[in-house]
């Protein structure tokens, strides 16, 4: 492999291209299933969800409308702090809607336990959560999550949307970052 390329930066392959990809249509089936004929607003959260979005999309046979949103925590460092601002809000109105909050990865679960709750105050049908990851030992909020892909350890993990420092977000994997990156 080419050592310019951004795979040569990690320690290790958590998830493949083929694993996600298998995965991601697991979760569509179930979701087709579960809305049954309802149309799904799918809600992204940027830009981290941005890849599962645009495969969780083509994979479901339900009808869709997608909407974006981008959100920051408040506060300094890597941390969540559970107080978020908007950065970007939604363009439509969740009036009577079928709301499913699209994520790539939950940590804490301060940021999506927020997002729920805010957009659950705007008047929809219902609203559920899909996350390609979760860290189970990382959370500090108790959070009701309808769709998982993945539970991983409590690692810090890039691609497939994820990034540190911006970078690694085109990785078609998820993997740990080797240490010789951040050190
Ligand atoms: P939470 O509020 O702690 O659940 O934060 C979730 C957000 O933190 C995610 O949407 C990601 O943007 C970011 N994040 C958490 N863990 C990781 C990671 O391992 N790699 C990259 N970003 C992460
Ligand atoms: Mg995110």
């Amino acid at each position: 492999m080419d050592s310019n390329a951004v795979n040569a930066d990690l320690a290790s392959v958590l998830y493949t291209k083929e694993e996600i990809q298998s995965r991601i249509e697991e979760l569509a089936a179930q979701i087709d299933k579960d809305y049954e004929g309802r149309d799904i607003l799918v809600v992204g959260v940027l830009k981290g969800a941005v890849m599962v979005m645009a495969d969780l999309a083509r994979a479901l046979n339900s009808h869709v409308t997608m909407d974006w949103m981008a959100v920051s925590s408040y506060g300094s460092g890597t941390q969540s702090s559970g107080v978020v601002r908007i950065l970007k809000d939604l363009d439509s109105d969740l009036m009577g809607k079928h709301v499913l909050i699209v994520e790539d990865i939950i940590d804490s679960g301060l940021t999506l336990s927020w997002l729920k709750s805010n957009l659950e105050s705007r008047g929809p049908a219902s609203v559920e959560i899909c996350a390609l990851l979760r860290k189970p030992e990382a959370a500090k909020v108790e959070i009701d999550v309808k769709y998982v892909g993945m539970d991983i350890p409590n690692k810090f993990v890039v691609g497939y949307g994820l990034d540190w420092a911006e970078k690694y977000r085109n990785l078609d994997c998820v993997g740990v970052l080797a240490p010789h990156i951040y050190q």
